[in-house]
């Protein structure tokens, strides 16, 4: 799984690095943080989509994947990507 949430979604007990919630490319690792300017969650996290531009694969068993607008396109985004 490439989306790792911040300390205030709760998910540093099951062993995410603490910060700032972002999404990394699963092409390139381009990392883009998940805040809005005013510091709060965008609306894509909280709707659970992908942020603009980006392209995002929910897998059968829940793992998601994420390219950001440079990878998506690419042979390895159009399947999700080796499992
Ligand atoms: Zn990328």
């Amino acid at each position: 799984v490439t989306y790792r949430a911040g300390l205030g979604l709760g998910m540093a007990s099951l062993g995410f690095t603490p910060g700032p919630p972002h999404l990394r490319c699963d092409g390139c690792g381009l990392v883009l943080e998940a805040v809005t300017q005013r510091g709060g969650p965008p609306s894509w996290l909280l709707n659970r989509k992908a942020p603009k531009g980006w392209k995002m694969i929910r897998n059968d068993d829940g793992t998601r994947r994420d390219w950001c607008p440079r990878c998506k396109d690419t042979p390895a985004a159009s399947d999700g990507g080796p499992r």
